[in-house]
């Protein structure tokens, strides 16, 4: 893990046995940071990009290793949400890269809001799941409720059905939809 020792993730908090962000038992890493502002947000301590603390990914790795003998036999693993982790998507590339090394599956909890650049393809392709938060499918409703129209999270769940990668389609905060 040499290269990732100046690597910092911004971090909100941490949940080491989390059973409903996606399959089996799984390490939350909620991360601190969102660029949208929907009106229904429960996690409105989550927004603002400059607070949270920083972790190393060699810190962090190491600290889920410590539970992957309970993650891994419930067929669970590592689940990034927020916030919104696409706003760190370099560091997560980093930070999968690593986990992968240990085969464990992982998983991001996101909105999409994002243009589909090469960086953005490298974490998809290093991500197992997405839980795709998609906010309104008429463009001007999610303006109003959310901020930003909805032209880039329909791209992007279109670009996930393209390349056959397996999301789930957060439809209210207790139900999921797997693709
Ligand atoms: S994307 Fe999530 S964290 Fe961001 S404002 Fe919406 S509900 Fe809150």
């Amino acid at each position: 893990m040499e290269n990732n020792k100046n690597k910092m993730l911004r971090v909100h908090s941490f949940e080491s046995f989390g059973t409903v962000d996606g399959p089996g038992i799984r390490y939350v890493i909620f991360l601190q940071g969102c660029h949208l502002r929907c009106k229904y947000c429960q996690n409105r301590d989550t927004w603002e990009e400059k607070t949270g603390t920083l972790y190393s990914i060699d810190e962090v790795v190491k600290q889920i290793l410590k539970y992957q003998n309970y993650i891994k036999p419930s067929g669970g693993g590592v689940t990034v949400s927020g916030g919104e982790p696409l706003l760190q998507t370099k560091v997560l590339i980093s930070l999968f890269e690593e986990l992968k090394k240990y085969g464990i599956h992982t998983a991001i909890d996101t909105s999409g809001m994002f243009s589909l650049t090469d960086n953005v393809k490298k974490l998809i392709d290093l991500t197992d799941l997405f839980l795709l938060d998609i906010k309104h499918i008429v463009p001007q409703k999610s303006k109003e409720l959310v901020g930003f129209s909805n032209e880039l999270e329909i791209a992007f769940a279109k670009y996930l059905s393209d390349i056959r990668k397996t999301y789930m389609d957060k439809t209210s905060s207790c139900s999921w939809i797997y693709r």
